[in-house]
């Protein structure tokens, strides 16, 4: 295995900021895909037992240092689900991101990393009353709802405390949609903030999530006329809001192409000034998966390769990563990784891609069908990229007895 990672491609010179800026249309192609420089070092060095995600952490700081300067009008709330690592929290910590979280043990694992609770945001509108009551303890004083029953909660657990409503997106071109779950309609949004005062709650702002993955530039501009017309309406009845939270759903590079971060962020740019003009609100931008998706490649290896019948040309092939241990974004076939065999080339025939549980939901690419060498062999070493995002997050802490992803910061 060693000696078969030690003669990777290793891609060339120049930053990697510089690299990701200039990356128009990311390579798509699977075997020409290089993996990042850094990661392929340390698994040819340590070996890791498979599966094993490696995730490294300069990526995720220049991909931070990137969307603060390609948006400096956006304050960064980092999204804490998308990878929970202590040190992908501590390194963020230190260049000085603030954090979305979604229940008390996301405080704890930012504090503890040494955010200070004005740096948190409660961003869940799905919360216990108990877990609101002990953010509020610890000092957090931002928090997000979309209903009447969670205002009541917040009124009565965290008075006075800042807290903003999200609206219903369709997410319309989003490859993992967070439609539906999430928001209420602008007139409900309108009565629950106009209710907020009168609770003597801070009726603070408005947030959106426009779907993750979202490949549209233009859907941040739809969500925010809808919030100016809002801020607009509230004014009316005397309540000024002062912040847009703008939510996550800037992509990460899969296989296929996406518009780079600058793209997004004109387009955010441009409406916020067409919406908003001279009278900018605090504008807080939640990014999971752009921040941390390109910083991680799972290293995984071919536990068996069969046929159904002697008529197959397709191949299943049967990896020791799975839906359960950390491909749960395959769900649908929704988001479809960059998978690269490490050291076979030549020609290639369709495959099936399946985990190694005994499960039949535990198919990861059936419809769409993945091309693999035809000289690849059980014990083989496969590459899949771009998988720092809601991946360790996702595995289950040991199904059929496969251990939770393990993860290397680097
Ligand atoms: C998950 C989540 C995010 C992050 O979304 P990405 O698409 O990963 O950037 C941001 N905000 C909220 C409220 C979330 O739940």
């Amino acid at each position: 295995m060693e000696t078969r990672s030690g003669t990777l491609p290793v891609r060339e010179g120049s930053s990697r900021t510089a690299n990701r800026l200039q990356k128009k249309s990311p390579s798509v192609k699977l075997r020409s895909t290089p993996v990042l420089d850094k990661i392929s070092r340390f698994i040819a060095q340590h070996n890791p037992q498979t599966p094993a995600l490696v995730v490294d952490l300069d990526v995720i700081a220049d991909n931070y240092l990137a969307l603060r300067s390609t948006l400096p009008a956006a304050e960064v709330y980092y999204a804490v689900k998308a990878n929970p690592a202590p040190e992908v929290i501590t390194r963020l910590v230190s260049l000085g991101s603030f954090f979305d979280v979604a229940s008390p043990a996301e405080i704890e694992l930012v504090m503890s990393a040494g955010a200070k609770p004005q740096q948190i945001s409660f961003g869940n509108t799905i919360k216990k009353e108990t877990d609101i009551a002990s953010a509020y303890k610890r000092g957090v004083r931002m928090f997000a709802f979309d209903s009447e029953a969670e205002l009541l909660k917040l009124a009565r657990s965290a008075p006075d405390a800042k807290v903003f409503c999200r609206l219903l997106m369709n997410c319309e071109g989003a490859d993992w949609p967070l439609s539906r779950k999430f928001g209420c309609e602008v007139d409900m949004a309108r009565d629950l903030l106009i209710k907020a005062k009168a609770l003597r709650l801070q009726p603070y702002g408005v947030s959106f999530h426009v779907g993750s993955q979202q490949t549209r530039t233009d859907q941040w501009a739809f969500a925010l006329e809808k919030t100016a017309e809002l801020f607009a309406s509230l004014k009316q009845a005397g309540i000024s809001l002062e912040m847009v939270n703008i939510g996550g759903g800037l992509p990460a590079h899969y296989r296929d192409s996406v518009e780079p971060v600058e793209a997004y962020a004109a387009a955010i740019q441009a409406a916020m000034t067409e919406h908003f003009g001279e009278n900018l609100p605090r504008i807080i931008i939640e990014p999971g998966r752009s921040l941390v998706g390109d910083s991680g490649v799972i290293e995984a290896e071919v536990v068996l390769i069969s046929k159904k019948s002697y008529g197959d040309d397709t191949r299943w092939v049967y990896l020791d990563i799975g839906k359960f241990s950390g491909l749960a974004e395959t769900h649908d076939e929704a988001i479809k990784y960059r998978i690269e065999v490490v050291g076979r080339k030549g020609a290639t025939g369709p495959v099936i891609l399946a985990g190694p549980s005994c499960d039949s939901v535990d198919i990861l690419y059936e419809k769409f069908q993945y091309r693999l060498p035809l000289s690849l062999q059980v014990g083989d070493r496969i590459r899949i990229h771009a998988t720092g995002a809601y991946t360790s997050s996702y595995s289950s802490v040991g199904f059929n007895g496969f251990a939770p992803l393990k993860t290397y910061c680097i």
